[in-house]
């Protein structure tokens, strides 16, 4: 904490895998006498850099970026970009610290990374959102490239601001280097699924969880924070496996939904009109209603994945979902569990699915498109799915394997810190003291 003062949130996610890794640590000496925690917590290197652009108005606006290239042990960095006034260094580091975990469980050869922005796009026009994204990229272009940092999205940060980055990447260096930023649109070097892959895998790696007991998702209530990118796609793969969303929410409440949350109406208004889910109350009429107060983990369910942000589900939320009924909480965002809360979740007999193998199905198609990119190659939906929905299964059985091994069968959690802490630390001693 001396060393990092102020980053509430990289000091959390550090703690989260460090509670795990007591018996590995035990177990393998080496990694303590290569100092590997230590190196492990500190990026190989962070760029804060200054961002100015110009609104409709005229007036010059200043914005941080920031990209911080954490873990290269296994493959070029590789994590999303963040746009939100919420950004700052702390969070970043945390989003890059996790990323590194994650990356490795994919089995695909990424390093971890992350970057982005105090930039709100929230209420922004198309043109300053592309002179913002044109600013950012004039720096950011010097740090990135296919074999050294490849970024992608995260919140505030889709097809539309990638498109823009993308744009300006290539007249900068006058290369179209397809494989230097992920979720590209389709027409451009990107992939099928990739829009889809977080939530999708998410729920992919909750039917894991399911078949473990015999079970699966028809008929089941399921409540999901959120309506962006990860939200969105969750319900939708929930819904075609025959369980019924009945509850999503931005930053300004939640909507319950009993008849099941339409779709396509939500799509319509969250991806098309980008407006608000108090849209989608008053597009339903008299049945739903914004709740603007009281929290969406009070609305009893059989499975809960947040899916918006950090720390949106606290200890007494926790209790809530328990005393409603709920089996599963599954990451789709990133560290969106308090750490009491998951500990009251364990207490209580909740499977848990911590965001780092639950939510890694969107970095690992992100890797599948890297793979399309080298080879010019663009792949089928179908197949592309399959692939998706075989690596989280590996995720998830690999987790289950490695919590049996370290004597906490059933703890995905620590199943999921041990299985990616191995694979960096093995390759960071291979590689030696760098
Ligand atoms: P989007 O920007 O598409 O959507 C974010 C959603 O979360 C919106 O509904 C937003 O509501 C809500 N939200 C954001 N910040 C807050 C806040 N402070 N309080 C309450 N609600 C909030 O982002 P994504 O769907 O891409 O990302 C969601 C989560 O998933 C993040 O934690 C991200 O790191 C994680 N993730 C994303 C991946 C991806 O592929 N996109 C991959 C892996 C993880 P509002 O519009 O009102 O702000």
């Amino acid at each position: 904490q001396r060393r990092n003062p102020g980053e509430a949130e990289f000091h959390q996610s550090v703690h989260e895998v460090l509670d795990s890794l007591g018996p590995v640590v035990a177990k393998h000496p080496q990694y303590a006498e290569a100092a590997i925690i230590q190196r492990l917590c500190e990026p190989e290197r962070q760029i804060i850099f200054r961002v100015p652009w110009v609104d409709d108005a005229g007036t010059v606006q200043i914005n941080r970026g920031f990209r911080v290239e954490f873990n290269s042990a296994l493959g070029p960095f590789k994590g999303g970009l963040r746009f939100h006034p919420s950004v700052y260094l702390g969070i970043v580091k945390f989003l890059g610290f996790e990323q590194i975990f994650k990356n490795a469980l994919t089995g695909m050869p990424i390093g971890g990374g992350k970057g982005g922005s105090d930039f709100d796009p929230k209420g922004r026009s198309d043109a300053e959102v592309m002179r913002f994204c044109q600013s950012f990229m004039m720096e950011l272009s010097r740090h990135i490239g296919e074999y050294t940092d490849v970024p992608a999205g995260d919140i505030g940060v889709g097809g539309r601001e990638i498109g823009y980055l993308f744009g300006q990447y290539k007249r900068i260096t006058n290369r179209y280097e397809s494989g230097t930023l992920t979720g590209k649109g389709v027409a451009w070097g990107g992939s099928r699924v990739r829009t889809e892959a977080t939530g999708y895998g998410t729920v992919f790696f909750v039917e894991s969880m399911l078949a473990t007991r015999g079970d699966d998702f028809d008929g089941k209530r399921v409540v999901v924070s959120g309506s962006g990118n990860v939200a969105l796609y969750a319900i939708e793969k929930v819904h075609q496996l025959g369980g019924v969303v009945i509850a999503c929410s931005d930053s300004s409440g939640h909507v319950v939904d009993e008849k099941g949350i339409d779709l396509e109406l939500l799509k319509d208004i969250k991806e098309v009109q980008r407006g608000r889910i108090a849209d989608y109350a008053t597009a339903r009429g008299d049945d739903v209603r914004l709740s603007a107060t009281g929290s969406i983990w009070s609305v009893p369910c059989d499975v809960a994945l947040p899916c918006a942000t950090q720390n949106e589900l606290n200890r007494a939320d926790a209790a809530e979902l328990a005393r409603g009924g709920c089996r599963i909480v599954a990451e789709g965002a990133n560290m969106p569990t308090t750490p009491d809360a998951v500990k009251l979740l364990a207490e209580a007999g909740v499977q848990f699915a911590p965001g780092k193998a639950a939510n890694a199905g969107g970095v690992a198609t992100s890797a599948l498109e890297m793979q399309q990119n080298a080879s010019r190659d663009s792949w089928s939906f179908e197949h592309t799915e399959s692939r998706l929905a075989a690596i989280m299964g590996t995720i998830h059985d690999r987790c289950l394997a490695t919590a049996e091994e370290y004597a906490a069968p059933g703890n995905y959690l620590v199943g999921a810190n041990i299985a990616g802490f191995t694979q960096v630390a093995d390759a960071m001693l291979a590689l030696g003291l760098i």
